[in-house]
């Protein structure tokens, strides 16, 4: 039996037929930019985030850099984040001119381990970006304290968490700014790239909407110096079809999560995703922790099973951050993820007898 990670595929079956009748809408009626698709969408996600505002934009990491750029990070002010992400975090806070700071992690959570920011705090930091990875939040009540006290902006990386929540406050809603991404992997994905903001401030979504457009309230006249960032309106249509449906795949999600929680619980040497108390995870990943990783990942790969690593290696590591002066043993956490966790497949749409299968080889490997 073959088990990919993700069956997109198998997925569009069920609402192909909707998605193809919005496409023909968005081509026959010819508003292709900014229209009246990409408008619905943007308040579909402020109706589903419950917050006033939502962005389109073009990507994920556009996302991220429209937010930074709004809440204004000067050259050289520094970003707090977490060096366990994908890569496009850390990115962004370059590419918006800062510098980033990082934080490790949480052993259990995987996320920015709120505890240790006040030692990473001067007088140079300006923005604490949290990710809510694998689509868990980030201990948002201590990190809105910390920013509160200091007066430092919060985006919440939301990438991989739209719907999670927090005591019932959802992704993307808790800080200043929440960043989003539709990139086809995400638990919302389009046919393409796509991304959103989410803020409850006007004047950040204000800003947001004209740094998307080159940085002008109207056209031709330009208060900063913006890009192009528009979310697309083919992919604003099918995101909407697939949106309705969101809740559904998200439950099918926990389900599988809480089957595999099951079947795994007091193996020894295996270690299953914590949700913290009041979290609604959403497992945009369902993440193992073993020391023997590598070994189970073969072992998964010849009984036909599909893994991942996310993140092989952490942000404080790589080549193109030499310059920032971190080194190998300052985050021992985010390290060490990156040598015990696993990803395995938990998409809505695995059949029963596939996900028996991942769980019957898993235990296999650890002799369960
Ligand atoms: C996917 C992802 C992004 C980037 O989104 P794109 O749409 O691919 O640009 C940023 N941060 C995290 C945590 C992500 O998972």
């Amino acid at each position: 039996m073959q088990v990919p990670l993700l069956d997109l595929r198998r997925q569009l079956e069920s609402y192909r037929d909707d998605a193809m009748a919005a496409i023909a809408r968005v081509v026959d009626e010819q508003s292709c930019v900014l229209g009246a698709h990409v408008k619905q969408f943007e308040d579909e996600i402020a109706t589903y985030c419950a917050t006033p505002h939502a962005i389109g934009c073009a990507s994920g990491t556009d996302a991220i850099l429209l937010a930074l750029r709004a809440v204004g990070v000067a050259a050289g002010e520094e970003v707090i984040t977490t060096p366990y992400t994908f890569f496009a975090t850390a990115g962004a806070i370059v590419n918006a001119k800062g510098r980033p700071v990082f934080v490790d992690i949480e052993a259990d959570s995987y996320n920015l381990d709120a505890t240790q920011i006040d030692d990473a705090l001067n007088g140079r930091t300006r923005v604490i970006m949290p990710v809510h990875l694998y689509g868990q939040c980030a201990a948002m009540d201590a990190i809105g304290a910390i920013a509160e006290r200091r007066g430092l902006a919060v985006v919440e990386d939301a990438a991989q968490a739209l719907g999670a929540e927090d005591e019932g406050r959802r992704a993307g809603t808790m800080g200043d700014v929440g960043t989003f991404s539709f990139y086809p992997s995400k638990n919302l994905g389009g046919f393409g790239d796509g991304g959103m903001t989410t803020t409850s401030r006007e004047d950040l979504a204000a800003r947001i909407r004209s740094l998307r457009a080159h940085g002008g309230s109207r056209q031709y006249f330009h208060d900063a110096v913006g890009w192009n960032s528009r979310l697309d309106a083919l992919q604003a249509a099918v995101l909407s079809v697939k949106l309705r449906r969101l809740e559904g795949w998200t439950e099918g999600r926990r389900a599988n999560a809480r089957f595999y929680d099951e079947a795994f619980a007091g193996i020894d040497g295996l270690t299953t995703p914590a949700v913290g108390r009041g979290k609604r995870h959403i497992y945009n990943q369902y993440v193992l922790r073993a020391e023997r990783r590598d070994e189970l990942r073969a072992h998964l790969s010849e009984h036909g099973i599909g893994s991942a690593i996310y993140y092989p290696l952490s942000l404080h590591l790589q080549p193109c951050f030499a310059d920032l002066g971190y080194r190998e043993g300052q985050f021992p956490e985010a390290e060490r993820a990156s040598r015990e966790t696993l990803s395995i497949p938990v998409h809505p749409d695995l059949r029963d007898d596939e996900r028996a299968h991942v769980a019957d080889s898993v235990r296999a490997f650890f002799g369960a």
